[in-house]
This record gives C-alpha cells, structure tokens and sequence, in this order.
C-alpha cells in the first residue's frame, strides 16, 4: 500500500509518500508560508528538489498543490491518486484520551479538539490538514499518530506534578511527554539490532535535536520522559530553557515587563543554547564557534550535555539499571563530540565508549566497546516511517 504522511503545522507542511511494502520513500517535501504567499518543495526519490512558488491561501490548497505534484506527467510517482491507500497524520496532543494511534473518524476527532487547549499552536493546525485531506480525498482512511501516546503507559508517580491534586482533576494539568513516535520507534529498533528481548529491557532514548527530550523504556514501555504538560520541560534545547524554577520566569516577566505570551516566548524560542550562546541554536554552529574559543558558545554546549547526562543518571535509577542507550535525531545520530561528551558522565554505570564507532556519523551503528556494562547505539529515528507503519495496522485492520 502507498502512504501519505502528513505533518502539518500553523503555516506549513511536510508530507512524504512511502510504499508500505518496500518501506522505501517514493517521493517528500513541504508547503511553506501557507496563508502568506505559498511554495511547494517536492523531491521525487533519487532526483532534485522541485521548487514551486504557488498561492496557498489555506491549507487546502496546499493539499491540493502536494495531490497535483504526486500524479504530474512529468515527475509524479502515482499514475492516480486512487494509488494512495491511506493518509497517516502526525497529531501532537492527544492529550489522557489517545493512549495508541487511532482511525480518523467525525467522534475522533472531536476527542482531538478536546486536547486543543493543552497545545494550542500545534493541535489546531494538525486538524487543519486532516480536514483538507478529508475533503480532497473523501474514502480514504485517515490515521491520526499521536507525539503523546507512547508516554501514556507512565505511572502517576512520574506524570504528577506536586501542584494541588485539583489542577490535574479539573484542568489535566500533568506531564504527557512528547517524541513519542520517535522513542517507541528508536526503542524498537535498539533492542533488535542490540538482540535483546524488548519485554525484558531497560532502555534509555536520547532524542537530541534542535528539540530533544529523553525517555526511560522499560520492558518496551515509557515509564518517564523528559518533556512535561508542554515541550518546554526537560532538557536545554535549540531554543528552549527546559527545566527552570517557576520563580526565575516571574521575575524575568517583572524586570522586563513581559506578560505572559511574552515570558513563554522568551523561554521557548530565545532561550537553550541559543539563548546562552548568543551564536545560534544550531550545534555545528556552536562547536564551531567553541573551537575558536567562544566561551558562551562552550557553556551552552557544557550545559546541554550536563543536562543530558544528568537525566540519564536518574533513569538509571527510575529503572533500577539500564541496558541500552540510544542516540537519535540531528545531533544525537550525527554529532559524536556531543555524545562523547554525554557518555564521559556515565563511567559510574560500566559506559565505555569506542571512539573510533562514534566518529562515523549517521548510520546505525553500536558505538560501545564489547566490555562496556552498558550497550550504546545510534539509531537512526524514523517518525514518517513509524507513522505509515500505524496507518497500515489500523487502515487494514
Ligand atoms: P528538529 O527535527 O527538532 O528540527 P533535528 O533532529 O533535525 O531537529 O536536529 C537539528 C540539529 O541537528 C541541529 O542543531 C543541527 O546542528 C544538528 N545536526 C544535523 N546534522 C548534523 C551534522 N551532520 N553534524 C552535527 N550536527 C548536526
């Protein structure tokens, strides 16, 4: 079955088409400045980008503009659209009501919009895109695959936050945890390609891109992560503070006289190592700046991997030991002074890096010595893959 994936988001969309039998992508790309002006990227596989500047004005068109490029003459890779025999969409909040994937329905998606309100940027614009999809492609089954669901199985000791019990019961104030579809999928992968048994694993997934988050897996299930109510939680980001003292934000607002909107803008889009570094968010900027001796640019990235380091100390001990760790996304599969550094923490529980491993950037690879207590790999995270998985399961159930 060939599968439309869909990532949309307030002014933009990734989509790829992949062919579940092959698991091969056959053509990607993304909508952008949708509702501003409107281009088109979209790269059939094994050939160049194709740009297109096109006016978006809703998502819909967009939708309309991706369906048009999939069964052009010329450079589509669908002879018809009828060739797609399911749409598999990225949700981000599916807030205690999805605790798996689940078919696009009218009773679905209202559940969806009751979670709005925990991720008002994200929710809304993911439904967005499913409805243009419903309407250009009334018949074909839609998936919705939740960033939340995997880190539903957590217990309470772990999702509480120590405020009154009745923000949790009257607002669901409590962490739901995100990257859920690239931690199950990571922590999969890991324990086939380390050949331990899933159901009797502890495993700890650092997901390190320019929003990271890590998650202790044990038995095959997420027990703790890293990211709260919101993606601001956790560790230093791109952009984001992570954990921080509620009082420091207050006073941040009262010295600079921000509201609200105001504070959690400079917290989630000025502050983690772009924040400290003043340089950039992006890490190969950062190390290159560190090696010219740029001190804020060292502190930012001495903190991201203290932090890092630090969480994984205490899933260790959340999960009374831990088997393997897993690096992924940008920095985590491709950034080996990163990880080298993380793991300099970890002799205390038997890790011992091979360097030579963990210079190869990118590829699945185990990057532990044979004697090292504890197996560290890079695996390669694969969210559009995970998500066609899920819509073939459910669309064929
Ligand atoms: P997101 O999906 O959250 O936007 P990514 O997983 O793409 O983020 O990660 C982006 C980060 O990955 C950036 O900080 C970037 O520097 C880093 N990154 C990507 N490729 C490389 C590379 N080849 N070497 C070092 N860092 C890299």
């Amino acid at each position: 079955m060939k599968v439309l994936v869909i990532n949309c988001g307030s002014s933009s969309l990734k989509y790829q088409v992949i062919d579940s039998e092959t698991e091969k992508v056959l053509a990607k790309g993304l909508c952008e400045r949708i509702g501003i002006d409107g281009r088109l990227v979209y790269q059939p596989a094994g050939s160049e980008k194709i740009i297109t500047e096109s006016a978006m004005p809703t998502h819909k068109e967009a939708v309309r503009m991706v369906l048009d490029a999939l069964v052009d003459k010329e450079n589509g890779v669908l002879s018809s659209l009828s060739e797609i025999g399911a749409v598999g969409h990225r949700i981000v909040h599916g807030g205690e009501k999805f605790t798996e994937s689940a078919l696009i329905t009218d009773e679905m998606l209202r559940k969806v919009e009751e979670c709005n309100e925990l991720a008002p940027l994200h929710n809304p614009a993911n439904i967005i895109g499913i409805n243009a999809c419903r309407e250009l492609m009334p018949g074909v089954p839609m998936v919705g695959v939740f960033d939340t669901a995997f880190h539903q199985t957590m217990p309470a000791k772990a999702y509480m936050y120590a405020v009154p019990y009745e923000c949790y019961q009257k607002y669901g104030v409590r962490r739901y945890g995100f990257h859920g579809t690239s931690h199950s999928f990571v922590s999969k992968r890991a324990a086939e390609v380390a050949g331990i048994e899933l159901t009797n694993s502890k495993i700890i997934v650092c997901h390190l891109g320019n929003g990271a988050s890590v998650s202790a897996v044990l038995n095959g299930k997420s027990v703790d992560t890293s990211m709260g109510l919101s993606p601001l939680e956790g560790l230093v980001m791109g952009t984001r503070s992570g954990d921080i003292d509620p009082t420091a934000v207050q006073y941040i607002a009262k010295k600079e006289g921000l509201d609200f909107d105001g504070v959690m803008t400079l917290l989630n889009k000025k502050s983690g190592v772009l924040g400290i570094s003043g340089v950039s968010s992006d890490f190969r900027d950062l190390l290159a700046a560190q090696d010219k001796g740029d001190k804020r640019a060292k502190l930012a990235v001495d903190m991201f991997v203290y932090r890092v380091a630090k969480y994984i100390g205490a899933y260790a001990a959340a999960m009374n030991g831990v088997d393997l760790i897993a690096f992924t996304a940008g920095v985590g599969e491709n950034n080996g002074f990163v990880r080298q550094e993380i793991c300099r923490y970890l002799g205390f529980i038997g890790v011992e890096i091979d360097s030579k491993a963990n210079e190869v950037a990118g590829e699945e690879r185990k990057i532990s010595t044979d004697n090292s207590m504890v197996k560290v790999y890079v695996i390669p995270t694969n969210e559009e893959l995970a998500i066609a998985r899920e819509t073939v399961r459910l669309a064929t159930e």
